[in-house]
């Protein structure tokens, strides 16, 4: 639904644009709840998010129908929470999978939308604010906009400063996200020292070895990757790979087994398997990938590091259900270890990986 109308603003009734908070001119004809300053921000905000919340908002902003009792007004009140939490969560994971994706601009108006509906539902100085600012703060740095990047992230110290309730996890992306500031400003000393912090208190929410904590191992590795101390590089990406594979492999032994079972009994497919958000997901692919680059250079003397990070890459888009890719992996990594004359053994596993698509293949899920 792209069509615009401009709009007739009633007398005295001042209406902001969704994405810049200007006077608006437009309304969003699909649900007649959205403004907008111009067709620009319109198709900025439709594509980013409003074409998938669009119908969402209506009952969130038409105002509140009359309730007979008390009991009746309280109902009503607690489902429009409910429908302004998921909301939040929802743009929430949608800017981020942007952001993942390296569409920073994308991302914007999504985050933009998960700040404010943070604000209604929290109050202006939340700690719930602060994973907003700093998706806000992500896309800013990717667009390349450092000021404004500094400032969302001097609203989320702040707000996180004056709170006593800020758990690790918001602690943790927070520095994350300062150490990346740095990284932009070239300045590597303090982007280690926040990545540092990243790590200690991703390590205290989730534990050391967990996915959530693997994010700022992969840019401290960065660092040190692109300040060529490669040995330190190295490691860090062995460790990040190695947390992303025993992860994938956890559920891939499971559901390997379980999918079998299940198409040959009932011949159904399941839904993606990875037991991660969009985001996550989204995150897999950019680490994996980009390790599986840089591993790349130093595959003649050292394959077996590379042929890791495939076997993860095949395990990641098999348990997402793309077979394509998962195959294309697998195929790399047994040409590589054929090519590197590695023993039969590991040549033997990475064709049972192979077989296992075959055999999906040979009994089509439907
Ligand atoms: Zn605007
Ligand atoms: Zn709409």
């Amino acid at each position: 639904m792209d069509i615009i109308y401009p709009l007739a603003v009633p007398k005295g009734r001042r209406l902001c644009c969704e994405v810049c908070e200007a006077p608006a001119e437009r309304v969003c004809t699909a649900c007649t709840v959205t403004y907008y300053c111009g067709v620009v921000h319109q198709r900025a905000d439709w594509s980013s998010i409003h074409e998938k919340i669009c119908q969402l908002l209506i009952p969130l902003r038409t105002s509140m129908p009359f309730y007979n009792s008390e009991e009746e007004r309280q109902h009503g009140l607690q489902q429009l929470r409910q429908r302004q939490k998921h909301l939040i969560e929802f743009c929430y994971t949608v800017a981020q999978k942007y952001l993942f994706e390296g569409k920073h601009e994308a991302a914007v108006p999504a985050a933009l939308h998960s700040l404010r509906f943070r604000m209604n539902v929290h109050g202006l100085s939340s700690v719930e604010l602060v994973p907003a600012y700093l998706l806000l703060a992500e896309a800013s740095l990717g667009l390349g906009q450092i000021v404004q990047a500094e400032e969302y992230l001097s609203q989320a110290q702040w707000t996180v400063l004056k709170s006593t309730e800020c758990r690790y996890a918001t602690h943790s992306l927070l520095h994350r996200n300062l150490g990346l500031l740095y990284i932009a400003k070239e300045n590597y000393e303090e982007a280690r020292y926040h990545l540092a912090n990243d790590i200690y208190f991703a390590s205290c929410a989730f534990g050391t070895e967990d996915i959530r904590t693997s994010g700022g191992y992969f840019h401290l590795a960065n660092i040190f990757h692109g300040l060529k101390k490669l040995d330190l590089a190295d490691t860090l990406y062995t460790k990040v790979s190695a947390i992303w594979s025993k992860y994938l492999n956890d559920r891939y032994q499971v559901l390997s087994r379980a999918r079998i079972q299940q198409v040959d009994l009932l011949g159904k497919r399941f839904e993606t398997d990875t037991g991660l958000d969009e985001a996550q997901e989204a995150e897999a692919i950019q680490i994996l990938t980009s390790i599986w680059n840089i591993r790349e250079s130093t595959s003649n003397t050292a394959p077996q590091k590379t042929i890791f990070v495939l076997k993860t890459l095949f395990m990641l888009y098999y348990l997402m259900m793309n077979s394509s890719k998962a195959q294309e992996y697998a195929m790399r990594a047994f040409n590589l270890a054929k090519e590197q004359h590695l023993s039969v053994h590991e040549q033997n596993t990475i064709e049972e990986l192979l077989s296992l698509i075959s055999a999906e293949e040979a009994h089509p899920i439907t």
